[in-house]
């Protein structure tokens, strides 16, 4: 009999048209709290739930305190990519992923090696300038005080991540979902799948072979043709 991983590793080694949809877990092992986790942020202590201060509304009410809670808690820059982000990379120069989409805005698939990745919720590494456009890093943001303004017009500069309130890009959308749809092996990692709309795109998959891997169990483990109770970076381990 061979075990859930075993028969994971399977399917990716047969599979030369895998998209990887995955969530706050696949980064959890480079050190990154996944928000609903029990020691994820939820449980942190801040003035507001980050909830709250990672909404539309409060950046542009509180926009001091946003940023001293962006500083503090969003931009781990030293975090390192873990086996699944390396795995996935790998896959992907071997013409065998074709893309990924993630919730995830820590950058860390791109700092792998990995190239078509749809970030469904923006990423801390693009900063922009609400005025003219200009874009900034997350690296020039920490080294900023306050709220930080654009060098060149003086604009409000905003983080280029999605905020509770807002929507989501719709090309972002667009392309995940064709992704998905034009898959064979849709492969679900670290994430409960309980974000909408961000969940709703695993039910255009209408290929083969559909795998979640999440430590939890997760509300579509019933449609999945394999599901791994373990942590994603340990199931791309091989
Ligand atoms: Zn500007």
């Amino acid at each position: 009999m061979m075990t859930d991983i075993e028969k994971f590793v399977d399917m990716v080694k047969n599979s030369d048209n895998i998209v990887f949809f995955g969530g706050a877990g696949v980064s959890t092992e480079s050190g990154i709290p996944d928000f609903r986790s029990t020691d994820g942020l939820y449980n942190q202590h801040y003035k507001y739930p980050p909830e709250t201060i990672l909404s539309h509304s409060f950046f542009m009410d509180n926009t001091e305190e946003f940023y001293r809670f962006y500083r503090d808690k969003m931009l781990a820059l030293d975090a390192q990519p873990n086996m699944a982000h390396i795995k996935l990379a790998e896959l992907e120069k071997a013409g065998k992923l074709k893309a990924i989409v993630t919730q995830n805005i820590d950058g860390l698939h791109q700092m792998a090696g990995s190239r078509k990745v749809f970030e469904l919720h923006g990423s801390v590494h693009r900063n922009i300038c609400t005025r003219c456009g200009r874009t900034y890093s997350a690296e020039w943001i920490l080294g900023t005080e306050g709220v930080p303004h654009c060098e060149d017009c003086g604009g409000l500069i905003k983080p280029d991540v999605v905020l509770y309130g807002e929507s989501l890009e719709e090309a972002c959308i667009l392309g995940s979902v064709k992704a998905i749809a034009e898959s064979d092996v849709l492969i679900v990692g670290g994430t409960s799948l309980v974000v909408y709309p961000a969940a709703g795109l695993v039910r255009y998959f209408q290929g083969s072979k559909l795998v979640i891997v999440n430590l939890e169990p997760t509300p579509q483990d019933a449609y999945a043709d394999l599901v791994c109770a373990c942590d994603i970076a340990a199931a791309f381990d091989f």
